[in-house]
């Protein structure tokens, strides 16, 4: 049977930049995988639906509750968002690791599922430079910049939820350092139980 995947999740707040540092897991760590999460809001300039998120009306989201699909499923900033179950499931069983960016909330329920799962919270450096990434984003309105900002204080204050935390001062450094995480939790005895019996059993090859 194969050894099950990592579940990484990855949070924090909006402009701590942990999109970007999920895209560059996603080119650079081999084999990580991406949950697509199904969302109420409006797709932005450029997001594909099926790539970045899948586009649902609330109608549509409210029945993905109703038949228990989703694994867990929060509003943010207005809008809903959740993690389709059935994928996640299903890569995990076959030994494949998959990256959920989802927010506290979310990450709440996943760690009552998976208490297995690895969380990773991205830190800004300061406030002043979250304010100064959502800004130069350019892709919201003020009024849910303003928003955004204002959640803010109260997601810093999740990251006693997560098993890690990295500050995100700089992508590639960031980057590398949630990729030393998932190898080391790879390492963990625990997730390693049948090594001695694999290592005995290849003496005489
Ligand atoms: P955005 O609208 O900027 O793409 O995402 C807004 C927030 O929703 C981010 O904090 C993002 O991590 C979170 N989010 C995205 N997908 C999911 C999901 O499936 N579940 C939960 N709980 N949060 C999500």
């Amino acid at each position: 049977m194969a050894k099950e995947g990592i579940l990484l999740v990855l949070s924090g707040p909006s402009g701590a930049g942990k999109g970007t540092i999920c895209q560059e897991l996603l080119r650079t760590y081999p084999g990580l995988n991406y949950s697509i999460s199904a969302t109420t809001r409006k797709a932005r300039v450029g997001e594909q639906h099926g790539v970045n998120y899948w586009f649902v009306s609330h109608e549509e989201f409210q029945k993905m509750i109703k038949d228990d699909e989703l694994l867990e499923w929060a509003e943010v900033y207005g809008n809903f968002y959740g993690t389709p179950c059935r994928q996640v499931k299903e890569m995990l069983k076959n030994g494949k690791d998959i990256v959920l960016e989802i927010d506290a909330q979310g990450a709440t329920q996943i760690k009552k599922k998976f208490p297995q799962g690895v969380f990773v919270y991205i830190a800004p450096p300061s406030l002043d430079e979250l304010a100064n990434r959502i800004h130069k984003r350019g892709t919201d309105t003020l009024e849910v910049i303003k928003n955004r900002l204002s959640c803010a204080n109260s997601e810093l204050s999740y990251v006693h939820n997560y098993n890690y935390v990295v500050v995100n001062d700089e992508v590639q450094e960031a980057t590398k350092k949630v990729a030393a995480i998932i190898t080391a939790e790879k390492c963990q005895v625990t997730r390693n139980c049948n090594i001695v019996k694999d290592i005995l059993s290849n003496v005489n090859k």
